[in-house]
């Protein structure tokens, strides 16, 4: 998939994995520096990443602005009537604070503009929709270097509607009034961090030896990482099992490039029918037995639980750990854990980073504990 499509698109699994790689802590920090969350102590960071928080659409918009003009954050001020009520830190009208930096601002108006990565200039406007849990609010901000627009649309009694949908209720009306305000928007070049390389089609990264697509892109000069999904492993060429040092003796090797995913993202793929990697050669004596295996919750298990948790324990040799339930990755990646889950059937599953994985199903009921 290219980079700039989970954005558009508002996958879940990148969301939840870059929320994973910037912790909780440094993401509510920004969402209070970027006024979408007025006090800290609201919901866990993972609920937060999915859009579980309230957020009014002058302080979204002044968020998106920020983006528009490169990174400067000025908190909204009312020009007649209303409560500005002064932003994140109450400086209504005050100077510019740097919240993102120019880079990250062109690359995130680049995806919501559409503009090819590597494109001499974004075209277009950038426009972001959203759609709120029960299609009770739907939303679109756009924007161009000069104008930011939001757009609601909802019932005011907060009743939901299946026609409550941000990319057909607000986009429209959005881009509208956009293209009065900035019919031709002239986007500045981009920043210097940013400059045009060769990148793995599948990664956006900078391309390595071994990716089997390389295309035209554009790097940040501050990230030095190659793609290292891509890589030359030797097969048997009969059976097609992976091979190591240990156990290819006596075998008739091929080479072939495949693609080794973090453990959770071979789990999406392998979900959505797409081939995995190869398993290793069975006989082999590097590799140990056995994935992971769940001790709680127990096959079929029925859960009274009050507080609508369960507590989850592993035994697995590998140290990190990735959770899926119902198919929707979890943050936690120890061996022990409580899981806070609602009433119904649920399967969970657990993948270590050889991607081998066990799954339990179990069925969560209301009641006394
Ligand atoms: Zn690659
Ligand atoms: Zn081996």
């Amino acid at each position: 998939m290219p980079p700039p499509t989970p954005l558009r698109k508002s996958y879940n699994l990148t969301a939840v994995r870059l929320l994973r790689r910037a912790g909780d802590e440094r993401f509510l920090k920004f969402l209070v520096e970027a006024g979408i969350v007025r006090r800290p102590g609201g919901p866990p960071g993972l609920s937060l990443i999915l859009g579980a928080s309230e957020v009014r659409l002058a302080d979204l918009a002044a968020a998106y602005a920020a983006l528009a003009r490169g990174g400067a954050m000025r908190a909204p001020r009312m020009l007649a009537g209303g409560d500005a009520g002064g932003g994140a830190d109450g400086n209504a009208g005050g100077g510019a604070r740097a919240l993102f930096t120019p880079e990250a601002c062109h690359l995130v108006s680049e995806a919501l503009t559409g503009t090819p990565p590597g494109a001499a200039r974004l075209d277009g406007f950038a426009c972001k929709t959203g759609t709120s849990w029960g299609r009770r609010d739907a939303w679109a901000i756009a924007y161009t270097p000069r104008f930011t627009v939001g757009v609601w649309a909802g019932n005011f009694s907060g009743e939901g509607s299946p026609s409550l949908v941000g990319g057909e209720a607000a986009r429209p009306c959005a881009i509208e009034v956009l293209s009065w305000l900035d019919p031709r928007p002239r986007w500045p070049a981009p920043p210097p961090g940013i400059g045009p390389g060769l990148v793995c089609a599948e990664t956006g990264l900078a391309a390595g030896a071994w990716c089997p697509a390389k295309v035209k892109g554009r790097l940040l000069a501050a990230d030095n990482r190659a793609c290292e999904v891509h890589e030359r492993r030797a097969v048997d060429a009969a059976s097609g099992a992976l091979l190591c040092s240990e156990c290819m003796a006596g075998r008739e090797v091929a080479w072939r490039v495949l693609a080794r995913w973090p453990a959770d993202i071979e789990a999406y793929l392998r979900a959505r029918g797409k081939p995995g990697l190869p398993a290793h050669e069975g006989s082999c004596a590097a590799i140990a037995p056995g994935g992971p295996l769940f001790a709680s919750p127990a096959p079929g298990g029925r859960y009274a639980s009050a507080g609508g948790a369960v507590a989850v324990k592993v035994l697995a040799e590998s140290a990190r750990l990735f959770f899926f339930l119902d198919g929707v990755a979890l943050p936690e990646e120890g061996d022990e854990f409580v899981l806070a889950i609602a009433p119904g059937r649920h399967v969970l599953a657990c993948s270590d980073a050889e991607g081998r994985t066990a799954k339990v199903s179990f069925e969560c009921v209301r009641g006394a504990e």
